[in-house]
This record gives C-alpha cells, sequence and structure tokens, in this order.
C-alpha cells in the first residue's frame, strides 16, 4: 500500500470535549468512514479509513498463515436447506437476512462454519490429514434490531476473522494453547497489554455425554494455563455444543470488549456428516474448534479508535508520514523525497500549502499523522529531514536513515 496525497486539514485543535474520543466522532473528524439511513447498521469506508481496514487485515492474513492456517473463501448466499441441516434455522433464524430466487429460500451467512464444513467434506479425510486449519475473512449479515446498532461497535454487516480447526480429541489441548498465544501476541502488536479471559462451562441444555464435557473442559483450561492465562470461570455459560473461553480486552477508558473466542464444538461435525478416516480404518467425526482472534474487524476498529484515541500508532495510521516544506524553493525536494520513501513501502501525505509551518504541523497531528517530516533550506541541503513526533519528540535524518529507523516501527 503506496500512496501519495495532499492532506487538507482545515479543522482548529480547540481542547477536545467528552465525547471526542467516540469512535463515531472521529470517524467523521478524520474521515474515516461513515453510516447512513439506507445502509442501517452498513458501513461506509471512506479512503482513509479502508487504509486502516486493509492494515489490520493484511496483518491478521500474515498472522494466521503463519500460524498454518490456510485461507479460504466460501458463498455469501447459500440455500436454506444447507441452514436447516446446520441447525442455523432453528436457532438463528430471527437474526438471517433470507432470500428468495424463483422458488428456492436462501440466506446470507451469518457466520462461516457450515462453509468450512463443506470444504472439509469435500474430499476423503484420513487422521493423517489433522488437525486441518481453515480462516477466512468472511463478510457476515446479521439482522440485529435497530435499537440495538452502535456505530463500528454493532453493525448487521461485519467482517470477521473466522477460523475453524478440524482435530481429533487428543490434539484440542495443543491446538488451544498454540491459539491462546498467538492471540496474546497480536494483542499486544495492537497495544492491548490488559486481557480478561472468561472460561464458560457446560449448561444445563447439553448435546453429547458427560464424560466427552469432562474431556474437553478440562483440555481448554489445561490449555489456557499452559498459555500463561489466568481466566474466570462462567459456570453453566458454555454452547450447548461445547465449552468456550471468550477475550476481553481493556481499553485506556478502562472499559472490556469482547473479541476473541475459542469454542470445541462436538456437534455440527456430526450433525453436518464431516468425518475422517482413523488408523485403524473406523470412521470418526473430527471435533471442531471454531475461533477467533479480533472477532469482528469493524468493531475492533472502534475500540482501536478509541483506545489511542484517533493518534494510532506508526504502522496502522492512513498516513504514517506527512512531509511539510517550510517555503515554495522546497517543493521540488519534498516531492523526490516522499516518492522516495513512498517506494520504500510508507503511505506518505504531502503539505506544500504556502501556510505557516506551525500550522501544517498542528493540523497534521491533528489528523492523527504520527511523523511530520519538515524540510527547509537547511534539510535540502544536506538530503535530510527533520522529524516530528506527536509528543514533541525532534530529530534530524538524512532521508536512507529515516527509511531504515522507522521501519520496524512502521510496518508489523
Ligand atoms: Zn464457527
Amino acid at each position: 500500500m503506496n500512496h501519495l496525497v495532499t492532506l487538507h486539514g482545515s479543522r482548529s485543535s480547540s481542547a477536545p470535549g467528552p465525547d471526542a474520543y467516540d469512535h463515531r466522532v472521529l470517524g467523521t473528524r478524520l474521515d474515516l468512514f461513515h453510516q447512513q439511513e439506507e445502509g442501517p447498521g452498513m458501513v461506509f469506508w471512506h479512503p482513509r479509513g479502508f487504509v486502516i481496514y486493509r492494515v489490520v487485515e493484511d496483518y491478521i492474513r500474515r498472522r494466521m498463515r503463519e500460524a498454518g492456517f490456510q485461507e479460504v473463501r466460501t458463498p455469501q448466499l447459500l440455500s436454506w436447506s444447507l441452514w436447516e441441516q446446520s441447525g442455523h434455522a432453528d436457532k438463528f433464524a430471527p437474526q438471517m437476512f433470507r432470500v428468495n430466487s424463483g422458488n428456492r429460500p436462501f440466506a446470507l451467512k451469518p457466520m462461516s462454519c457450515p462453509g468450512h464444513i463443506q470444504l472439509f467434506s469435500k474430499r476423503v479425510r484420513s487422521v493423517h490429514d489433522l488437525p486441518l486449519r481453515y480462516c477466512e475473512m468472511g463478510a457476515v449479515h446479521r439482522d440485529e434490531p435497530s435499537g440495538a446498532l452502535q456505530g463500528l461497535m454493532r453493525t448487521r454487516s461485519f467482517t470477521q476473522d473466522d477460523a475453524h480447526i478440524f482435530c481429533t480429541e487428543a490434539q484440542v489441548e495443543a491446538e488451544v494453547q498454540r491459539f491462546c498465544e498467538l492471540l496474546r501476541s497480536i494483542y499486544a502488536d495492537f497495544g492491548f497489554g490488559s486481557l480478561l479471559v472468561f472460561f464458560s462451562t457446560r449448561p444445563m441444555r447439553r448435546a453429547g455425554p458427560d464424560a466427552v464435557w469432562d474431556r474437553a473442559e478440562a483440555a481448554l483450561a489445561m490449555a489456557a494455563r499452559r498459555a500463561g492465562l489466568d481466566f474466570a470461570i462462567r459456570t453453566g455459560e458454555g454452547a450447548f455444543y461445547g465449552p468456550k473461553l471468550e477475550f476481553h480486552l481493556r481499553d485506556s477508558h478502562g472499559r472490556a470488549w469482547q473479541c476473541g473466542t475459542v469454542q470445541l464444538d462436538f456437534v455440527l461435525p456430526e450433525r453436518m456428516g464431516a468425518e475422517y478416516v482413523d488408523s485403524d480404518n473406523g470412521r470418526r467425526h473430527p471435533v471442531l474448534i471454531h475461533h477467533a482472534v479480533l472477532g469482528s474487524l469493524e468493531r475492533f476498529i472502534g475500540m482501536l479508535l478509541e483506545h489511542h484515541r484517533g493518534a494510532l500508532p506508526l504502522w496502522l495510521a492512513p498516513e504514517q508520514i506527512l512531509l511539510a516544506s517550510v517555503g515554495p524553493e522546497q517543493e521540488g525536494y519534498v516531492r523526490k523525497v516522499a516518492a522516495v520513501l513512498g517506494r520504500e513501502g510508507y503511505r506518505v501525505a504531502v503539505d506544500v500549502r504556502r501556510e505557516r509551518l506551525s500550522r501544517k504541523i498542528a493540523e497534521a497531528h491533528d489528523q492523527g499523522v504520527p511523523l511530520v517530516a519538515v524540510a527547509g533550506e537547511r534539510e535540502a541541503e544536506r538530503g535530510a529531514l527533520s522529524f516530528r513526533r506527536r509528543d514533541g519528540r525532534q530529530e534530524e535524518l538524512p532521508v536512507a536513515e529515516a527509511a531504515r529507523r522507522f521501519r520496524k516501527e512502521a510496518f508489523r
């Protein structure tokens, strides 16, 4: 992603009011996204906002790939008969958008699990194929009541970083442990340190024998402990198909948001006929582990905006470096350097307006640009730039060294 734009900041940076850090206020002020009546609960991403979206998405893709997941994509619209088979028609119908084509009923997917089971079952699977890990940036739709909608936090259409592992019961613990470690490392990269973990155990009404629940709960608890997580137990709060771990992040305002989940599922593979051939040639149903790190990308970005108060870290900022000329003589130099940094992969903007430098810097920082690089006569002579951070730190660096210096902080 390598774009070159000119910022037209025009707002004064007066003292922020109490709602200034609401992500909806930031979304408008920073020109990131909007919502409107014709798409209730849907998001129109503006160019600057969609840069953030893509950076988050690309980062998650890479982390999942490195963790051994294969990325897939399954259909948006599937026949109602498939949702009957999966049980969603029974349990989830009020939240599903239904569509008719000819005489045939369909529904927009509210989650990607049934699609992933189709992929698993397309071939004869052996125990040696397990664990099989799929992930999908799944665009899902859920018909939430309009009163429940809230900016990016509660939408009717969102992208879930949805992942499923098909494995044997003996593999559950190691898979969950790996996932818990992955999740912690990802949250730390986004600047969240404080994590609350809840472990929901078997509910009164449940599927499957108690012996299986005993083993599943023990495996989940052991995996979380081995990953170094402390958790609180929510007795009886598990899904009817299996126990789960839920991960809540605490933002800079002290509020907790649910993001990641790991759920064990003994029901869906059997219900939808997913099988593998075991080493004794017998056919068995795999255990299905559902999980997500971010949950909804939209919601996660809303949290990021509020947590960082609109001033995103360098690697997430829509524009990472704004190059500001001191006078009209430096316009050529600014444009040349912007092209150099752009080729290095930085997201760069330029401000060559005939405007006071202090104003250019203040506007850029107000728009959330982490680094303002000033180019005056002295810098142009030396092939350098003077960098100013939002917190007031300054340093002069030759262009090539700057490209190296910020690399680690700018790309994840
Ligand atoms: Zn799932």
